[in-house]
């Protein structure tokens, strides 16, 4: 008995090994593009499921068909305003805090039920404190596509005074939305700023952050 443990356990860790190896081949680079703000890896559709993203504060991240896109120019301008969060990251968190009323943070707010707090799917580009929380009572955050993919992630608002999920609330649209049209990617502070300079909007939160960086 006692051996068929063991061997059980060897078996478990090869294939996590052979997990990791596989995961990091998935995303290493088919070739290298040098830019004037940051580098671009050009890697398989496999990697993050093909979604453009970065994973260092010098790296983006894309497919070849992103990169030969016609929206390959905004896709750069939107990955390349993570580059700068992740150079600079407590000015942008001190800039959502004063004037997005938003609080970041590595943790999930006590209170939001584990079962949900794993559903969470994990972004690159917000990794270091993926929950946001909007007027210290809604939380904002992504979670999986079906089937556990990356895409076609739902954003869930939990309620912390409720204790419920809700839709992001009349307040909150007021900020952040102009005359019904939202933002696409409102997970998170750090998407929501990269659309609006990617993009362009007219919403205040846009006014605002658009003053902030000139
Ligand atoms: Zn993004």
């Amino acid at each position: 008995m006692k051996y068929y443990i063991v061997l059980l356990a060897v078996v478990v860790c090869l294939c996590a090994i052979a997990y990791r190896y596989w995961r990091k081949d998935v995303c290493s680079p088919v070739r290298i593009i040098e830019t004037e703000d940051g580098i671009i890896e050009i890697v398989d559709p496999a990697c993050q499921e093909g979604l453009p993203h970065t994973s260092d504060s010098n790296t983006i991240r894309m497919t070849e068909s992103a990169y030969a896109d016609s929206r390959s120019a905004t896709t750069l301008k939107h990955e390349r305003v993570h580059l700068d969060q992740k150079r600079n990251p407590a000015v942008w968190y001190e800039f959502y805090r004063r004037f997005w009323e938003y609080d970041v943070r590595q943790e999930p707010p006590y209170g939001i039920p584990k079962e949900y707090v794993k559903q969470l799917r994990p972004n690159p580009d917000t990794a270091d404190k993926p929950w946001a929380v909007w007027r210290n009572r809604w939380v904002f955050f992504p979670t999986y596509g079906p089937n556990t993919t990356l895409r076609k992630a739902d954003v869930r608002v939990w309620d912390l005074n409720t204790e419920r999920f809700t839709s992001p609330p009349p307040e909150w649209r007021a900020m952040f939305c102009v005359s019904n049209t939202c933002p696409h990617q409102y997970e998170h502070p750090h998407e929501l700023a990269a659309e609006y300079i990617a993009e362009g909007h007219q919403s205040d939160a846009a006014v605002k952050l658009f003053n902030w960086k000139h």
